[in-house]
């Protein structure tokens, strides 16, 4: 005959001891990660928060060091949304093509341009709502916007947020909207900003893509003592 009232109690204890070890997890690792990088320069180098923009509409699939040695010699010229409308998509085709996918970066910039200009009177607006009606601009790019141009706080997840998050042991990585959710839960809204970035740098610097078995580097030691098997990561 199974005791309910223990199962219960049983299963209490064990949720929250999840709960506590999670929290415990999310707070060792803000702490480590503010050791490491107490500044948190902003990667993608730009002029104004058009260039913001659009170096993170280039980001895509590529590296910041790429799109920044390529926008080092578009930006000084071209920096509004008027001059990227004048160019055209041919034009912007040929100055962004070292970033991938060219064909379809520029025609997002040209078109991201116009709408700027007929709707915004060449602003970049300062809400989510009127980021994402942009040509090719979703959740992730304008949460960059949002957060390193407008210091409003969000979480922009990229892939290797959403990988380190997993090895962390903060989000069960069903997709890159529950990992968002997940770190927001567990992360003060004051940190957002400068967290983003600092995952960020330590997944580039130490936590790469390839195989880790999660038992090499500060946060896993201190997280998980006793880890020994290979920790398996989905993608976003
Ligand atoms: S041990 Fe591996 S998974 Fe853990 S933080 Fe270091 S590189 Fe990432």
């Amino acid at each position: 005959m199974v005791n309910e009232k223990k199962t219960w109690s049983l299963f209490n204890e064990r949720c929250l001891k999840f709960e506590m070890n999670e929290i415990e997890r999310s707070k060792k690792i803000l702490k480590i990660l503010n050791q490491i990088y107490p500044k948190t320069p902003i990667p993608l180098k730009h002029r104004n928060l058009f260039t913001l923009l659009v170096s993170v509409a280039l980001s895509a699939q590529t590296t910041d060091v790429n799109v920044n040695k390529v926008t080092k010699k578009i930006y000084p010229k071209y920096n509004k949304p008027e001059h990227f409308i004048k160019l055209g998509r041919k034009k912007i085709e040929k100055l962004i093509k070292s970033t991938g996918f060219f064909k379809r970066k520029a025609k997002s910039v040209y078109l991201l341009s116009k709408q700027l200009v007929e709707r915004h009177r060449g602003k970049v607006p300062n809400n989510f709502n009127d980021l994402e009606k942009l040509h090719g601009v979703g959740h992730k790019t304008a949460s960059v916007v949002m957060s390193q141009g407008f210091g409003y706080p969000a979480f922009p997840v990229d892939t290797h947020i959403h990988r380190l998050a997993q090895r962390w042991g903060l989000s069960s990585g069903i997709n890159v909207i529950q990992t968002e959710k997940d770190l927001k839960r567990l992360f003060p809204k004051k940190v957002w900003n400068k967290l983003h970035l600092q995952i960020i740098y330590y997944g580039r610097e130490f936590c790469k893509a390839r195989a880790c078995y999660g038992i090499g580097c500060k946060i896993c030691i201190t997280c998980y003592p006793g880890r020994k098997k290979i920790v398996k990561t989905k993608k976003a």
